[in-house]
């Protein structure tokens, strides 16, 4: 009854919907996990962390931590020998996940750092040398992390659902009223079909009086 034929939905109308509903879908999932950690932060503080490396000279990562989610990023170019061949780190993924975290430390001094509003960004950049039993590494460092607070991804995730709710309660508000529920033109005369929009009347009220 209140499903528009087939024929007069285009594709890319149809596509644009269902673009939509997934944005909509994973903003709410995303919302929702953002509050659990959110509100687990007290009691239980998980740290979950999803990275991805490219044989140690680079390394992307996200992680959960106790007052928000962190960004990193981590790059060391310059000479790198390894003992055994074998030894040598390729491209990889990697996920780790710990109860308790809490490992959120101080930035050494030598850091640039900046903090406001629970964000903190923290950038290092110099020269290394490092020698271990099976590798050793000369060059430059750079690693930069930025910390994103829950307030602020929690308000960035509500957006989408909460301009869906708002949309739900005009519509829901326009066919009580027996208005159309796309354009909002008078329908109470109306038996069908919207005269304005074309869109199939849904309302109580355009149907009653049919
Ligand atoms: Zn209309």
């Amino acid at each position: 009854m209140t499903r528009i034929p087939k024929g007069l939905m285009s594709r890319c109308s149809l596509c644009r919907r269902i673009a939509i509903r997934v944005l909509e879908g994973v903003s709410l999932i995303m919302l929702l996990v953002i509050s659990a950690l959110w509100a687990a932060r007290e009691s239980w503080q998980p740290s979950i962390r999803l990275g991805y490396e490219e044989g140690w000279t680079r390394d992307y990562s996200v992680a959960s931590l106790p007052i928000g989610v962190q960004f990193q990023y981590y790059s060391a170019n310059g000479k790198w020998e390894w003992l055994r061949e074998e030894d040598k780190p390729e491209r990889a993924w990697s996920f780790r996940f710990a109860a308790r975290s809490g490992y959120l430390t101080d930035y050494p001094r030598s850091w640039f750092k900046r903090s406001l509003l629970g964000f903190r960004l923290g950038v290092y950049s110099g020269t290394e040398s490092i020698p271990t039993p099976t590798y050793s590494f000369d060059g430059e460092v750079s690693q930069c992390e930025l910390l994103v607070p829950h307030w602020f991804l929690a308000a960035a995730a509500a957006i989408i659902p909460i301009l869906r709710l708002g949309r739900l309660h005009r519509r829901y508000r326009r066919r009580r009223r027996g208005m159309c529920v796309k354009c909002g033109y008078d329908l109470r005369a109306t038996k069908n079909r919207c005269p304005e929009c074309g869109t199939p009347c849904e309302s109580e009220a355009g149907h009653a009086t049919g």
